[in-house]
């Protein structure tokens, strides 16, 4: 029996919904056949280099990793059988500032801490040093499990430069060591998804066990790419790292045994280099980008210079993890989603019947829970925040990285600090950069010496350190206004912008990813044909933001119309169905 529940341990509220099995969810989603084609022994089987679940031990890097985790808890909540295959990093890396300086630390966590149960340890090879043996964890949670992969040496996310042989080692670990882990425990996927390119040796290793099971390797070739989904979360081809074949010769094809399949390895390289993205493209039948922009613009060839099509599933969230409890029940009680978290057939009217009381109450609510989350956190001087309860608070929560443009609202100071004031206004900030992006280390202490040199920005805007699911959790439920500002044409869906929407927020945005599912997007929108004209724009809607939350009929207006434009694509419900409906295509 699949129970829901939150994952927020604040809260003892808890939905008395039940789901019997997923035969309901199939029927629901007209896939009644799915029943006789997923199961136990038989299930949908996750791949990805990132997972985001500290509650299971696993922190992640960033949005994929979130979208990885949320993917596995609707798979749970819906009685899906399904099965994530990872890592689980013995390290994790956090932030902090001091000196207006990013500096990182790691803290150490283990599979056992989190009641994961070892099984066994399987084995990759490498030319010229010993075997690797990699420990085998699983832990089971409802119909879903983990599978992870561990070693001491294996490292941090991240942590090595994208085409070196830690990095190349890492995902052969992952892909060799996962598909061994897979047969330990009696599993046979019915369907393997891939969640970016770094996962691509688990399509390799299927291969060769086809084949050196005496698959000729063009049947096998056509037998991988009917049973395995490709999600590309990248938009150029050419920014995906590439490898030399000396690395592979080093560290891959010691793990093939077929030798039909290590020349058809071969063959994919062009002058000794090959960028796994082709093998992934010639292994899989269905593709999919993660909103319908990315799915348009990105431009993929295959070894025929044809462009690769991609199908668009947007990234959806488990709506249960990053909504407010209370405003999920009010979502409930007016019927605005079903019991699977799907929005209801007749979800706008039920929308048009949230009055702005409801709306009023829940921001309340929310930021009572933004306090309670600020109060145990930093801001750049080591010290908690409380913020008024009715001061307005705009907040930018996202990677730091250039394109995402951490610092639009920081080119006029004077406009930034006259907003501020005007609305006794806040301004939260967080977001890590990348390590070893010395550019965008410079930009954030440059935005910190900025606001250190003001009286007015230093009491009013908050870099919160070590951004992680709590806080964008938080900053979701008790913000009033979302700032996010991609270039357009980089973001590939992002998913922040979509708990801020659920979370009956503004959204202040770019048209870009996911957001630009919808055109014209339904939020304030910011616009300029050149970057002076986009910094004008977002001052525009900062102003804007501010008057709509301080009138009732405005604030209403505005939160329905977002809500019943996005409420489908919000729903991570939504984007399992569409994946299923996508892997198990009716006649099939
Ligand atoms: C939601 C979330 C993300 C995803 O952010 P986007 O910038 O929208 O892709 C990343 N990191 C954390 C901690 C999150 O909670």
């Amino acid at each position: 029996m699949g129970k829901y529940s939150y994952a927020d341990t604040s809260s003892n509220q808890s939905s008395d919904i039940e789901i019997e099995d997923a035969s309901e969810f199939y029927d629901a989603i007209n896939r009644s056949a799915l029943t006789h084609q997923l199961s136990e022994t038989r299930p949908y089987v996750y791949w990805t280099l990132e997972i985001y679940d500290k509650q299971n031990g696993i922190k992640g890097g960033g949005g994929l990793g979130v979208l990885a985790a949320d993917t596995r808890r609707i798979a749970e909540q819906l009685e899906v059988p399904f099965v994530v295959v990872t890592p689980f990093y013995r390290s994790e890396s956090h932030q902090s500032i001091s000196n207006m300086t990013q500096t990182e630390y790691s803290e150490s966590a283990s599979p056992q801490d989190y009641s994961f149960e070892y099984i066994d340890e399987v084995t990759i090879k490498t030319e010229g040093f010993p075997d690797a043996s990699l420990s085998i964890f699983q832990k089971t949670l409802g119909s879903t499990q983990f599978i992870t992969i561990s070693e001491p040496n294996f490292g941090q996310l991240y942590e090595s430069d994208g085409s070196g042989d830690h990095r190349l080692y890492q995902q052969v670990s992952l892909g060799f060591g996962g598909y061994q882990a897979l047969k330990r425990v009696g599993v046979k996927p019915a369907v393997i998804q891939l969640n970016e390119t770094a996962t691509i040796f688990a399509a390799i290793a299927r291969l060769d066990e086809l084949c050196s099971n005496g698959m000729n390797l063009y049947e096998a070739i056509v037998y991988v790419r009917k049973h395995t989904l490709y999600t590309n979360h990248t938009l150029l081809q050419a920014a995906e790292p590439e490898f030399h074949i000396s690395q592979f010769e080093k560290l891959v094809f010691p793990n093939i045994q077929s030798a039909a399949v290590a020349h058809w390895v071969r063959e994919q390289f062009t002058d000794g280099m090959l960028r796994p993205n082709m093998l992934a493209i010639e292994l899989t039948e269905a593709k999919n980008g993660v909103s319908k922009l990315h799915a348009r613009v990105a431009n993929f060839r295959d070894k025929n210079n044809e462009r690769v099509k991609f199908h668009a599933v947007t990234n959806g969230i488990d709506m249960d993890t990053w909504v407010l409890p209370e405003t999920m029940q009010l979502y409930r009680d007016k019927g605005v989603i079903d019991k699977f978290s799907l929005p209801t057939e007749n979800y706008k009217e039920r929308i048009a019947d949230i009055s702005i009381d409801d709306i009023r109450q829940m921001k309340s609510l929310g930021r009572q829970e933004l306090n309670r989350v600020l109060a145990n956190r930093k801001d750049q001087y080591g010290n908690p925040i409380h913020l008024p309860e009715e001061a307005f608070v705009f907040d930018f929560k996202r990677r730091f990285v250039n394109y995402k443009r951490p610092y639009l609202a920081f080119e006029r100071l004077d406009s930034l600090r006259q907003i501020l004031v005007d609305y006794n206004a806040h301004y939260l900030l967080a977001g890590k950069v990348h390590q070893g992006d010395h550019m965008m280390y410079q930009h954030l202490m440059d935005i910190l010496k900025t606001i250190d040199a003001d009286p007015i920005l230093r009491e009013r805007v908050h870099y919160l350190q070590d951004y992680d699911e709590e806080l964008g959790r938080a900053m979701s439920i008790g913000a009033d206004a979302a700032i996010n500002v991609p270039v357009i044409g980089l973001e590939a869906c992002g998913t922040s912008w979509e708990k801020d929407i659920a979370n009956l927020k503004l959204l202040i945005s770019t048209s870009d990813g996911g957001v630009a599912d919808i055109k014209p997007i339904a939020c304030l929108e910011v616009t300029g044909s050149s970057y002076d004209a986009e910094v004008s724009s977002l001052y525009t809607n900062m102003h804007k933001a501010c008057q709509i939350v301080g009138n009732d009929f405005m604030l209403e207006g505005h939160i329905k119309k977002q809500l019943t434009a996005y409420l489908p694509t919000i729903s991570g419900s939504r984007m399992l169905k569409d994946y299923l409906k996508f892997l198990f295509p009716e006649n099939k």
